[in-house]
Formats: structure tokens, C-alpha cells, sequence
């Protein structure tokens, strides 16, 4: 990446602060021991990781006993749902409610377990993007054993009421999960307030390392291991735990919600600007609650182009950019969530995620909104599709 770079791919994976690099670097060469060794070098490693547990459950409202440190977001959603099916399954409950705009690490380990026999609820989002408490309310069973909501949409950045699905799921006595990767470090989390049994963490979605993770389950749940061998974290992750990454992670965490406010606003801010400049453009419109979202998300759809030769042609004037979700990059099909919130195929496929840091100024923003609608325009005029709708051959979906 040149100097000039716009990185506008944060809900991808951010740049890592430098705090938590600090935080890091002793832990390769001074404190290297394994926290499993009873030696000194061994214990010191003990002593950091236990510290490190403390911090993290500190910022999330939960004990230290709570956390379990994991491989990243993936692995903990993996943890949640799996621990979830078999802690119903002895009870003989096999059915999960979930959303149709989970991310994959949720949506693939619920189909894993349709193919064993569980039953899946995926319930539907408005055009807004988000879920109603009382949808959930009315897909619980007898035998439902899992509610598994994310926190924050990945791609178009909505919010969903977490508070009040787990109050729901409390009173039904269902064990309530949410994924919230994209909520920790940007949104209030507290796991006792909002009523979550599960939660899924990863570190390099708030400046933090890449490859570590935590999950959160409340006093009382089971979790069952995805990792087996050694008797680490308490027996229910097995592996030589990442210290250099945990201490990361935490340091991460902690400077994230220190700074939770200033930073939403200041995000805030820019994503204002961002979505009136890109509204501006004829025939776009914002996928997902245009309040109730991520501060740092902003997600179109451009009638008439692709959203892969878009992508390229920000790229080629130095604007790091996506199309949703990394996952679905490189596969044709238009994405999951944006079909959810009724977006036809058509349009799609012309998206456009542009997910900020506190980073980002409003001269970025400017040159963004600026190179956007050129490239808009510049492929619009090459477009078969957009010829056809011009000419009223094609109806406009959009305004
Ligand atoms: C990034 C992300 C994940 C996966 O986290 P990894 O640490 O990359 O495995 C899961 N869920 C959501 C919502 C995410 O944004």
C-alpha cells in the first residue's frame, strides 16, 4: 500500500494500534514461557495470561472465569453453537433460531447440524436489516436449545435489539448467543445488562492482532471443545495459548472502550457525510438502517454495474473498498444479506461496503465521494444494463 492509500475495509480487518503492538512485543523474547510450565518463565506466562482474562472480561461485563480464548471470531461462533446443539441434544432438543444474515462461521455450523438432524429457524430482517425481539419470540420452541443472533451486521452494518432477544430468550429458557465481532470495541457490550449466555469476540476487528478471539459463556453453560488434546483454558480450548495475542488483544479491547464514545461520534460524523455524498448519485441507495447502524458502516447499491469492476477501479486510485463480506468476494453469487433485505439480484451485485476507522478524515471522505460517483459514472456508460434502462427498456428498481 502506497501513502496515498483510503483504506475504507475495516470491518475486514483493521490496522493494528500501536498499543497493541507494544503490548505485544514482550512476550515474543522476555516472557516466552509456556503458562503451562511450573517454572518461573512458565508462570510469568501464567501471570500475563491471567491478567489479560481479568482485563478482557472486564470490558464486556463478564467474570474471568468466563472467557474462553480462542483462534478468533470464527472459532468461538463454531464453540457457541456447537456447545449449544450437544448441551440440547442430551435433553432431547434439537431445534436453533438464528438470522438469514448471520455471517458464515454462524450460518455454516448451522447447516453442519441440519445435516445431523437439528431443525433451523432463520428468521427474515425488514428492508431495514434488522430483527424483531417478538419474531423470536414466536419461532421459539419446546424444543428449541440455541438463539443465535449477531450483535451487529458484518456487511450492512445494522444492530440488532440484543437486550431485548435475550430477555425474550431468558424468559422462554432458552440459552441466548450473539455474534458480536463487529459490535465489540465499537458498540456498549455487557453481557450481564443484555441478558447473553455466548458471545463471540475477535481481536483484529478493533486494532487488535489477527488469529485470536474470546468467548464468552456464562457461568453455567457447558461448553464442549472444537480443539482437543492439552487441559488449556480449563480444558475447553485445547493448544499452547497465544500470549503474544491475548496481550494484544486486551490492550486492544481496553483502548477501544475507552475511546468507544469519542470514536462513534467522530465516525459518526464522517458517515454522515459519506452517505449524503453517495445518495447524491443518481440511482444508489443505502442498504440497511440509515440510524440503527454500526458508526462506521456505510453499504450502497449503484443500479446498473458490478460490484467487482467498481471495486478495482477504487483500488486503482488508491481507495481500499469491498463489496460486503470478504467470504462471498471471489464467488458470484450476489450477497446473502443483501437478498435478506430484499435487494434484487440486479442490484445486488452493484454494492459497495465502505467500513471507517476514527482514522479516517474528512478529506478521505471527500476524494472518495468524489472518485465513487466518477467510477459510477465512467462504468455506467459502458454498461449494456444501464443502457437498457436508460432507453426504458429496463425498468429502474431504484429512485
Ligand atoms: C470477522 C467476523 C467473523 C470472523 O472472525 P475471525 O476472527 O476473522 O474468524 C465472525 N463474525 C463476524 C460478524 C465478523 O465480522
Amino acid at each position: 500500500m502506497n501513502k496515498r492509500t483510503i483504506y475504507l475495509d475495516n470491518a475486514a480487518t483493521t490496522k493494528m494500534s500501536r498499543t497493541a503492538i507494544d503490548a505485544m512485543t514482550p512476550y515474543f523474547d522476555t516472557v516466552y514461557g509456556n503458562p503451562s510450565s511450573l517454572h518461573s518463565a512458565g508462570q510469568a506466562a501464567a501471570e500475563a495470561l491471567a491478567d489479560a482474562r481479568e482485563r478482557v472480561a472486564r470490558c464486556i461485563g463478564a467474570a474471568p472465569g468466563e472467557i474462553t480464548f480462542t483462534s478468533g471470531g470464527s472459532e468461538a461462533d463454531n464453540q457457541a453453537i456447537l456447545s449449544a446443539a450437544r448441551n440440547g441434544e442430551k435433553k432431547g432438543k434439537r431445534h436453533i433460531v438464528s438470522t438469514a444474515i448471520e455471517h458464515h462461521a454462524v450460518l455454516h455450523t448451522l447447516q453442519k447440524l441440519e445435516k445431523e438432524g437439528f431443525s433451523v429457524t432463520l428468521l427474515g430482517v425488514g428492508e431495514n436489516g434488522v430483527v424483531r425481539p417478538e419474531q423470536v419470540k414466536e419461532a421459539i420452541r419446546e424444543d428449541t436449545c440455541l438463539v443465535t443472533v449477531m450483535y451487529a451486521n458484518n456487511e450492512i452494518g445494522t444492530i440488532q435489539p440484543i437486550a431485548e432477544i435475550g430477555a425474550v430468550c431468558r424468559a422462554a429458557g432458552v440459552p441466548f448467543h450473539t455474534d458480536a465481532v463487529q459490535a465489540a470495541g465499537h458498540l456498549p457490550v455487557d453481557a450481564a445488562a443484555q441478558n447473553i449466555d455466548m458471545l463471540s469476540v475477535s481481536a483484529h476487528k478493533f486494532h487488535g492482532p489477527k488469529g485470536i478471539g474470546f468467548l464468552y459463556a456464562k457461568k453455567g453453560i457447558r461448553l464442549w471443545n472444537v480443539i482437543e488434546g492439552g487441559a488449556q483454558e480449563r480444558g475447553k480450548r485445547a493448544g499452547t495459548e497465544n500470549i503474544p495475542a491475548v496481550m494484544g488483544m486486551a490492550a486492544a479491547l481496553e483502548e477501544a472502550c475507552g475511546r468507544l464514545e469519542e470514536n462513534a461520534r467522530k465516525m459518526t460524523a464522517l458517515r454522515g457525510k459519506l452517505i449524503a455524498g453517495l445518495s447524491a448519485i443518481p440511482h444508489s441507495v443505502l442498504n440497511g438502517d440509515a440510524v440503527d447502524r454500526l458508526p462506521g458502516n456505510v453499504n450502497f447499491c449503484f443500479e446498473g454495474i458490478e460490484g467487482e469492476s467498481l471495486l478495482l477501479l477504487l483500488d486503482d486510485r488508491g481507495i481500499c473498498a469491498s463489496s460486503g463480506s470478504a467470504c462471498t468476494s471471489g464467488s458470484l453469487d450476489p450477497s446473502h444479506v443483501l437478498l435478506a433485505i430484499g435487494r434484487p439480484h440486479e442490484i445486488a451485485h452493484g454494492s459497495l461496503r465502505l467500513s471507517l476507522s476514527e482514522e479516517n478524515t474528512e478529506e478521505e471522505i471527500d476524494c472518495t465521494i468524489r472518485a465513487v460517483a466518477e467510477v459510477v459514472e465512467y462504468l455506467r456508460g459502458m454498461s449494456p444494463v444501464w443502457r437498457d434502462l436508460v432507453s426504458g427498456k429496463k425498468e429502474f428498481i431504484t429512485k
